[in-house]
């Protein structure tokens, strides 16, 4: 059995994505910024693709802005919130301690430019409190910065009541929405959102595909400068048949998301509950506000690497900590972040689900992470020392 649990990290491209695109790839090949036939038709598609993404976020197609993914779009959102900010004398930024690093690196490069950047603490159930996003706002706040949903433990964030403090106060408010496009509805007027990043290939689009956008009003400072394109604001011949896969894929997530709530809901509790039978054991986010797909457990005494082999040679591909951590040897930054001391958030497990899961996939993971890790803690020096008494459970 082959299951994949790990679309946190990327999806499979849908039909419906992979059909869109393959008539620009050599059909309709032309460049939509040339002005014969071949290059207007590429242009008109690619207008048509914004409609669709701007129809579904509830804003304008002329507020939509493509870039080549997630990270662009974060990095071009914070950019320009800045530039703006420094303008006016405004150089302090609002933002989480659990944020992705496409947003966290940005901030740290600000930072040593000279921007005072406020790293709010997500409490233990992995929710950012309005209240305290409203304390940190000051005078000098250019920008407030809050994820949708969190990458790792999928926690889903009070954004509508985040937008309306920021709105109230004049402050610019950026979301992170890569891991919540398409799983969950977004609606940027109702929801006070300035501007906000997602990623084709999070919702069953291609890689390296993204949108920002920017209500209109607000000046984006070029990452990449050149050509005409995107308004003037991002420079680079359009990505043609990758925009159309990502609009396609996110008309179909969208229209996918009720059903899909139904029956990730089912799957990733009916995982939940098997995996908290396991001793020792304890659900990273709160159980309820959190993406219909996202399982993220702490087992202690193991080493989520070693999990992840094991789990893999009985072909489950799920994740531990977030794709760009794992290759170093540092726990996760999110799971520090919610509070979990560093020998806990070393043994973690992330399962991420898509519509393609099934019940019986569900109970071959269950039953295959509880014998894992009992195999791993059989072998480990720490349960051993945890089982005798020399040391006390984290976890109880
Ligand atoms: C995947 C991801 C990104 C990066 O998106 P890319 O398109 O891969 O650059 C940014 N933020 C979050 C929350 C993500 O999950």
């Amino acid at each position: 059995m082959k299951i994949y649990a790990d679309n946190a990290a990327t999806t499979k491209l849908s039909r419906v994505s992979k059909e869109a695109m393959l008539p620009y790839f050599d059909t309709i090949y032309g460049n939509p910024s040339s002005l014969y036939s071949a290059g207007q038709e590429a242009a008109e598609a690619i207008n048509r693709a914004r409609q669709i993404i701007a129809k579904k976020l509830n804003c304008e197609p002329r507020e939509i802005y493509f870039t080549s993914g997630g990270s662009e779009a974060d990095n071009q959102a914070i950019i320009s919130a800045a530039q703006i900010g420094a303008r006016q004398n405004k150089r302090h930024i609002v933002s989480t301690a659990f944020e992705h690093h496409a947003v966290l690196h940005i901030l740290e490069k600000l930072k040593k430019q000279g921007y005072e950047i406020t790293l709010l603490d997500v409490h233990e159930n992995g929710i950012v409190m309005p209240d305290e996003v409203a304390a940190a706002i000051r005078d000098d706040t250019c920008l407030v910065t809050v994820m949708y949903a969190n990458n790792e433990i999928g926690t889903i964030q009070p954004i509508a009541e985040i937008g309306a403090i920021c709105g109230a106060k004049g402050v610019l408010f950026h979301t992170d929405a890569v891991q919540a496009a398409g799983h969950v509805y977004i609606d940027v007027k109702a929801q006070h959102i300035d501007m906000l990043s997602l990623s084709a290939h999070k919702f069953h689009g291609p890689k390296g595909a993204g949108v920002l956008y920017a209500k209109k009003g607000i000046f984006l400072t070029n990452i990449i400068e050149g050509g005409a394109q995107e308004r003037g604001k991002r420079g680079g011949t359009e990505n043609v048949p990758a925009i159309m896969g990502m609009a396609a894929a996110f008309e179909e997530a969208c229209a996918k998301i009720d059903g899909n709530t139904q029956k990730l809901t089912a799957l990733r509790d009916k995982i939940t509950e098997g995996l908290l039978k396991i001793p020792h054991s304890v659900l990273n986010g709160d159980s309820a506000r959190r993406l219909p797909g996202n399982v993220n457990v702490c087992f202690e005494g193991i080493e989520g690497e070693s999990l992840l082999l094991y789990l893999d040679a009985q072909g489950i591909m799920a994740s531990s900590g977030s794709a760009c951590t794992s290759g170093s040897l540092d726990p996760s930054h999110v799971l520090l972040a919610i509070g979990r001391p560093h020998e806990i958030a070393h043994g973690s497990l992330r399962l991420s689900l898509s519509e393609e899961n099934t019940h019986e996939e569900a109970e071959y993971i269950t039953e295959k992470v509880a014998e894992v890790v009992e195999h791993l803690r059989s072998m480990s020096p720490v349960w051993r020392d945890l089982k005798e008494g020399k040391k006390s459970y984290v976890i109880q």
